[in-house]
C-alpha cells in the first residue's frame, strides 16, 4: 500500500452529516440557512451535492466555507453522477475526469474534507479491465492536479455502488484505494446491501466490512472513514431507491455498533429519504452506545 497522505481532519470521533442541506431548512432554502439548520438539529455537517454538476461560483464556495468554519461545521462533497471512468468515447471519459477535478477544486474552496464519486460502469467488461481503466484515470487526474500545484488537502473517495452493473464492490473500492496516497474508500452500506441483493446485513457481515478495511488498508483508514448510510429498497437488479430506516429491512444499528467497536473516526452521511430525521437517529444511537 502506498503511504497515505495525512489530509487534515479538523475533528475527532464520528461526525453525522446530511446529504445536502436538511429538508426542513426554511424557504427560500440556501446553503447558509442549511448550515444554521444543521446546527439547530445538533448535527455536524453537510455533504455538498455537486451531483448535477459543479455550478457554484468560487466567491459563493468561499463564502460557504468561511461561514461553515466559523460555525464549526464539517463539509464533504459529492461529485456529479455523470462520471464513468470506463466510458468508451474519449469525450465522455475526459468529461468524467473533468467532473472529478472540478469537484476537488470546489471542495478545496469550501474547506471540505473529502470528495465522493461513482467510479464507473462495467459495460460488459470484467472487473480487472475496469479496474485498470479507473486506476489509469486517477493517475491522469493526479498528474493534472500536480501540474496546477493543487494542495491535495481533500481526499478522493470512490464509492461502493448499489447495482451489480456498476464497478464498486467493497473489494474493488479497497483495491483502487491501495494505489494512491490521496485515495480512501467511501463505504455506502445501503449500496452494498442492495448490490448483494440483501447481503451485508447481519452483524457478522457488517463487522466484516470494517475488519476487511482494517486488514487491507490499515488502522489509518478506520480513523479516516467516509460512510454513507440510509434505508434502501432493492430488487433483482440491486438498488432501487433510498428510503428511511423505518421503511427498510437494513440493519443500520449494526453499522453504528461496529463504528463503536472498531473505534472508527470520520464522517457518516445520512442519505435517507428524510436526511435529518435519520441523521438524528444515528447520532442518538451512537451517543447512547457511548454511555
Ligand atoms: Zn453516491
Amino acid at each position: 500500500m502506498s503511504q497515505k497522505m495525512s489530509i487534515p481532519k479538523s475533528f475527532s470521533g464520528l461526525k453525522v452529516l446530511t446529504a445536502g442541506i436538511p429538508l426542513s431548512t426554511p424557504q427560500p432554502q440556501t446553503m447558509m440557512k442549511g448550515i444554521d439548520r444543521v446546527l439547530e438539529l445538533s448535527l455536524d455537517g453537510i455533504e455538498v451535492e455537486f451531483v448535477h454538476g459543479v455550478r457554484t461560483k468560487d466567491e459563493e464556495l468561499l463564502r460557504f466555507g468561511k461561514y461553515g468554519k466559523e460555525k464549526g461545521i464539517v463539509f464533504t462533497a459529492h461529485a456529479p453522477y455523470y462520471i464513468n471512468l470506463n466510458a468508451k468515447e474519449k469525450e465522455k471519459y475526459e468529461k468524467s475526469k473533468e467532473h472529478i477535478i472540478k469537484s476537488l477544486l470546489a471542495a478545496e474552496k469550501i474547506g471540505a474534507w473529502s470528495v465522493v464519486f461513482h467510479p464507473a460502469f462495467y459495460l460488459g467488461d470484467d472487473s480487472k479491465r475496469v479496474m485498470e481503466r479507473v486506476i489509469k484515470a486517477i493517475e491522469e487526474i493526479n498528474s493534472y492536479l500536480e501540474s496546477i500545484s493543487f494542495s491535495f488537502s481533500v481526499w478522493l473517495r470512490p464509492e461502493t455502488m448499489g447495482k451489480p452493473t456498476q464497478f464498486g464492490s467493497l473489494e474493488e473500492i479497497v483495491e483502487v484505494s491501495k494505489h494512491f496516497p490521496n485515495v480512501l474508500p467511501c463505504i455506502d452500506f445501503a449500496h452494498l446491501y442492495a448490490r448483494s441483493i440483501g447481503g451485508y446485513n447481519t452483524e457478522k457481515e457488517i463487522f466484516g466490512i470494517f475488519e476487511y478495511i482494517g486488514n487491507e488498508l490499515g488502522e489509518f483508514a478506520l480513523k479516516n472513514m467516509h460512510m454513507h448510510i440510509s434505508g434502501m429498497e432493492y430488487g433483482s437488479k440491486g438498488e432501487k431507491y433510498h428510503v428511511t430506516f423505518e421503511e427498510s429491512q437494513f440493519h443500520y444499528e449494526y453499522v453504528i455498533k461496529a463504528i463503536k467497536y472498531f473505534g472508527v473516526e470520520g464522517v457518516i452521511v445520512s442519505e435517507s429519504s428524510n436526511v435529518e430525521y435519520d441523521g438524528i437517529i444515528i447520532k442518538n444511537y451512537y451517543t447512547k452506545l457511548g454511555e
